[in-house]
């Protein structure tokens, strides 16, 4: 018999108030029931009359879920509510770092730069089958590069303190060619090399969730937020429907927390329809490159290109991630589409450092994101221009609004607005325990060269369902290393739903290969609905959907 996770948590830990026993039912991981029983009964407390939540939380991406984890944490009966898939936004569109932001140093932001780089010490400490050590490689072409690169990023080593991951330090233009075999030598003096972490966001994510369910809290997906309860005044709850089944919940809460990136006007908006809007998105593209156009494990940094801006292209699950732009937008969207202009900036650039220049026809995907920047009070301010530090806003009825941060900040921003939150809702003060706490899926000492490392002590589980049925080891994509007993663990332990949710930010198939995603897509989906108990008509609408939605991420 398998491992239960729930039953051994269970007898571990007290549940911090009896609603949550719900979830620590033992189920086996192999019982094709697990997910949407559990579903099921997240959705039966949802009916429950009277009940009142302490912190609810809307929006399922790093900031919601590191503010409901740290709620959760705290001992406040948390509900976290998603209107799509867990980190379906911007959090799944980052350029997978966990830094401190040598760019921000430039910036002069160092209360930033030292808020990020113990906040990266502490990530990668506690999901250690996640966050990685990378370096990276400034190549210089002029004769100053050299040292004052050195001297700045020394600062930047000094700055992360006991939480520093190694020595920035120039290196000689043969030393930089061996770790940049790829980049162009004519003209090279030199280069220098530093430190970061690097990481897969949406799996992050959903380690979070895992965790915070783990410790008592409830959170859900598919779950949209359409309106807010109001009660003499003050906020007291939201309403929801779910995008399943169109089924409406009326929950109420001691206190509201609006963390829904380029969204939070509209939640804000729903308090009061002339609300002065606060955010302002800023989208950043990535193209997605075979391995072979940077060689090597260490990563390309370009401090300052032609406008202005970094450009990165780092390694990630054996291809190359290059980007990325920041271009002023108006409109708040979950698919945003990468511009003409920004595709040819990256590959134009790219090509400027790159031995072989890529073409459109080399990128394998091209993902999109919109950062939620907070709107600065003063106006002419370029979207590069404006802190990358968050803002924590209370409305008149006591909404409370979080924008801004990073992922790398996720945790700290949850601190913050929970301490905000326990003022406000007049809830017992209690410490933050965040900063030590494991993230599900810990693991020491994970094998890289795995293509599965990522699921860190989630291994354990994915090999029991194949030793169970040996079907499962079958390989559904070579060239991703994608097997039949991931899709089934997506939706049994990671609270997959749909097709997208499975090729998109369980296994990376879309970000990694797009063409790829969408040749396995129809497999996939056939295996999810016998899983799920859906017909063959749910399977064709979902190959349909994810097509089309695929086809955003091709050049050509
Ligand atoms: C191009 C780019 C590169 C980046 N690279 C990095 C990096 O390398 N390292 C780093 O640290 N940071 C990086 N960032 C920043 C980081 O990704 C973001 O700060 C972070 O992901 C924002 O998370 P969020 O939870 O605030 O927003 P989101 O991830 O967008 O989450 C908001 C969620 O709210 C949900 N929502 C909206 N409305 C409702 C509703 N009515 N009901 C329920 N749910 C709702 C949305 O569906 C969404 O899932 C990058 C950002 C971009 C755009």
């Amino acid at each position: 018999m398998f491992t239960c996770l729930y039953k051994y948590l269970f007898k571990r830990k007290k549940p911090t108030h009896d609603k949550e026993k719900i979830y620590l039912v033992c189920l086996e991981y192999n019982d094709p029931s697990y997910m949407q029983l559990n579903r099921e009964s997240i959705l039966k407390q949802l009916d429950e009359p009277d009940h009142e939540w302490d912190i609810l939380v809307i929006g399922g991406g790093a900031t919601g879920l590191g503010t409901a984890l740290e709620a959760v944490t705290r001992g406040y009966k948390t509900i976290l509510l998603e209107q799509d898939d867990f980190a379906k936004g911007t959090s799944s569109r980052s350029t997978k770092l966990i830094h401190g932001g040598v760019r921000y140093l430039a910036q002069g932001n160092i209360s930033l730069v030292m808020e990020a780089l113990r906040e990266r010490g502490r990530l990668k400490r506690n999901a250690p089958h996640l966050v990685k050590d990378q370096s990276f490689v400034i190549p210089c072409y002029n004769w100053w590069c050299v040292p004052f690169y050195t001297i700045g990023l020394t600062l930047y080593d000094l700055m992360a303190g006991k939480l520093g991951i190694g020595r920035s330090v120039p290196l000689s233009k043969q030393k930089t060619l061996q770790s940049l075999p790829s980049i162009k030598s004519d003209k090279l003096r030199g280069g220098v090399r530093y430190h970061d972490c690097q990481f897969d966001d949406s799996r992050l994510a959903i380690n979070l969730c895992q965790t915070l369910l783990e410790q008592g809290g409830v959170a859900i997906n598919y779950m949209k937020v359409t309106g807010l309860i109001k009660e003499e005044g003050r906020i007291a709850g939201a309403v929801a429907e779910d995008m399943e089944t169109g089924q409406g919940y009326f929950l109420s809460a001691k206190v509201v927390i609006n963390a829904t990136g380029v969204f939070v006007d509209q939640i804000l908006k729903m308090e009061d329809p002339e609300a002065r809007e606060v955010v302002k998105p800023s989208q950043g593209i990535h193209l997605v490159l075979d391995e072979r156009f940077l060689k090597g494990k260490e990563a390309l940094m370009i401090p300052k290109t032609s406008d202005g801006r970094v450009l990165f292209a780092v390694p990630w699950h054996n291809r190359v991630v290059v980007g990325t732009t920041d271009v002023e937008k108006q409109l708040a969207e979950l698919e945003p589409h990468a511009e003409q202009e920004e595709v040819e900036y990256i590959i134009e650039t790219a090509g400027r450092y790159f031995d072989v220049p890529p073409v459109k026809s080399d990128v394998l995907s091209v993902f999109t994101g919109l950062r939620p920047l907070a709107a600065p009070s003063g106006t002419g301010k370029k979207t590069k221009e404006i802190s990358r530090g968050h803002k924590i806003l209370v409305s008149d009825g006591g909404l409370i609004t979080i924008i801004g941060g990073k992922w790398t900040t996720y945790r700290k921003m949850g601190e913050d607005v929970i301490d905000v939150a326990v003022g406000k809702a007049n809830l017992p003060e209690r410490k933050s325990i965040t900063r030590d706490l494991r993230i599900h899926g810990y693991r020491q000492g994970v094998n890289l060269q795995n293509p599965h490392y990522w699921y860190g002590s989630d291994q354990d589980q994915i090999e029991s369902l194949e030793e169970a049925d040996p079907a499962l080891e079958e390989v559904l994509s070579e060239k991703l290393n994608i097997r039949k007993s991931q899709i089934i663990w997506a939706i049994r332990g990671e609270f997959a739903r749909t097709l997208e949710d499975c090729l998109a930010r369980r296994t990376r198939a879309l970000q990694l290969d797009a063409r790829e995603s969408i040749r396995i897509a129809p497999g996939v989906a056939g295996i999810m609905a016998a899983e799920l108990g859906y017909d063959q008509n749910w399977e064709l609408m979902q190959v349909e959907a994810f097509t089309k939605l695929a086809e955003n991420y091709l050049l050509n």
